[in-house]
């Protein structure tokens, strides 16, 4: 497998074969190390999303009657195949994403888990069955694929996103077709690439590109029957809304806006050392990273002073260099929001405790140091919105009870963290914080793969989330047998 792209043109994979996109539109893909051109993504014309769907439609007749244990073969071979490829498949994704190899790595081994969790359909695919639920009468339930499925994801994780679905969606034998980020597509071709190799039969697994009209083309489409997406908040309600609206299943994942709250009886160096992971990895670009720290005023000074020192010592540079702790951003548009944010937070009086744009970082790439604002109003701009990026805000709470209201005052819902040492406050954490994701003395909150993946308010607009029991549930359709023998004796 290549690894790194050069000036290369994505196509779509549809049917088992390599096709042009065929649009009028494009955009160039970008490396946020040096901005220089990794290639060119041509978007879907409208032509080519519906022989896509027609694909996925005729393969799926074949497919939802192929035995699962069949089913889930290639998957095993995928799995083999994206491990031997890690590394290759992880320099292609630091190239046009940002994020340091190290991170990179680890997201795709994420992947896998998804990969090998959906290897278990033949047992998690079961329903149930109940002799005598009536008299004379049995009952049984059975799962059943729901046909052609789409899947829109994100730039954030352009390996690991795609594989909360494709894995899922194919082994209880529906049909897919992933739409991943234009911005950062080569991965997704890359991933293509493994899944021919793995030998799924043709249509089974489709990858197509494209933007708003491509995405808006495919959920509305009559022969898809469900819909994941990852995103933004407003992109996910609207795609909840609008696929909704036209009969499809929805699942959709928005933004988030998380808080790590750090007790008077916690470890302070130990949450120093988590809250910095958690906020700065990926450049603050993760829908589970914690860009606001609630600290109990009595360990408020120690924790700040802490997180200052080594937010100084991260090593901010190009992914791919050996001891890079944070890349760039995704792009200059993007650093440009970030920027703002900062302006914002300054001008509403927050305190600069640590200023990431007096870093000194490589001219050329989309490059910010990590930033925090100490003694921040949680009413502020800067502890409210999704920022993305790598500016963590400090709010200081009069006690436990403070800090966890202040925590569910935020309109999202992705993930909540808690340092402490008290049992007592993290059970009253995990069953008054509103968040579908909480971590106890765990700085990132991100559930294993057999354990789906929680969100809420308004980070979730659906009813079964990505990963796990979840996945096989939301891609399955439940059918009740109801049968009577009348001249049985049993
Ligand atoms: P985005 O919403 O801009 O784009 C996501 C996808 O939607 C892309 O494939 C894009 O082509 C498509 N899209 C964009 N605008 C659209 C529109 N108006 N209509 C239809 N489709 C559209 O998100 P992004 O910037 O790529 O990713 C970052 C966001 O994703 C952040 O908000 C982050 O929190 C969120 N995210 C959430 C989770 C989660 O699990 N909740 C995970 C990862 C990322």
């Amino acid at each position: 497998m290549d690894s790194i792209p050069v000036d290369e043109t994505v196509r779509n994979y549809v049917d088992g074969e390599w096709r042009a996109p065929g649009g009028d539109d494009h955009q160039e893909v970008l490396n946020p190390a040096t901005n220089e051109r990794v290639g060119t993504v041509p978007f879907s014309s409208a032509a080519a999303l519906d022989e896509t769907v027609a694909a996925a439609h005729a393969a799926f007749q074949e497919w939802r009657s192929t035995a699962v244990e069949q089913r889930i073969q290639p998957l095993f071979r995928l799995k083999s195949l994206l491990e031997e490829n890690q590394e290759s498949l992880a320099e292609t994704l630091v190239t046009e994403h940002g994020k340091t190899k190290r991170e990179a790595m680890g997201e795709i081994r994420r992947g896998i888990e998804n990969v090998e969790v959906a290897c278990g359909a033949p047992t998690m695919m079961q329903a149930g069955h109940l002799p005598h639920a009536a008299p004379d009468i049995d009952e049984t339930a059975v799962r059943q694929p729901l046909g052609p499925v789409v899947a829109v994801t994100p730039f954030n994780f352009p390996a690991m996103i795609p594989l909360w679905f494709l894995p899922y969606a194919v082994a209880t034998g529906n049909t897919f077709i992933l739409k991943p980020s234009e911005r950062d597509p080569f991965t997704a071709v890359r991933i293509a690439e493994l899944v021919e190799e793995a030998g799924f039969p043709d249509g089974v697994v489709n990858v197509v590109h494209g933007g708003v009209d491509s995405v808006n083309h495919l959920i509305t489409h009559d022969d898809v029957e469900a819909v994941s997406f990852v995103g933004s908040t407003p992109v996910a309600q609207h795609v909840y809304e609008t696929a909704a609206g036209a009969g499809k299943r929805v699942q959709a994942q928005g933004g988030a806006k998380n808080h790590i709250v750090v007790s008077a009886t916690a470890d302070v160096d130990y949450a120093v050392e988590k809250t910095l992971s958690s906020a700065f990895a990926n450049a603050g670009q993760r829908c589970l990273a914690n860009p606001v720290a609630v600290v109990e005023d009595d360990v408020y000074d120690e924790f700040a002073d802490g997180l200052v020192a080594a937010a100084e010592e991260m090593t901010v540079g190009a992914g791919l260099d050996d001891g890079t702790e944070m890349g760039p951003l995704i792009s200059g548009p993007h650093r440009e929001s970030v920027l703002e944010y900062i302006e914002t937070g300054v001008e509403e009086g927050g305190t600069l405790l640590l200023d990431g744009r007096e870093r000194d970082v490589p001219a050329e790439g989309n490059y910010l140091g990590p930033t925090l604002f100490g003694d921040v109003d949680p009413d502020d701009t800067v502890a409210r919105d999704e920022i993305f990026g790598p500016v963590l805000a400090l709010v200081r709470a009069d006690d436990f009870d403070d800090a966890v209201a202040t925590v569910n005052r935020s309109r999202f819902g992705n993930a909540a963290s808690l340092f402490t040492s008290d049992g007592g406050e993290a059970r009253q954490f995990r069953l008054d914080v509103s968040a579908g994701n909480l971590g106890v003395n765990v700085g990132t909150a991100a559930p294993m793969a057999f354990f789906h993946f929680g969100g809420r308010d308004d980070s979730f607009f659906g009813d079964l989330h990505a990963q796990g029991d979840d996945a096989i549930r939301f891609y399955t359709d439940e059918t009740v047998y109801i049968e009577r023998w009348p001249d049985s004796d049993a």
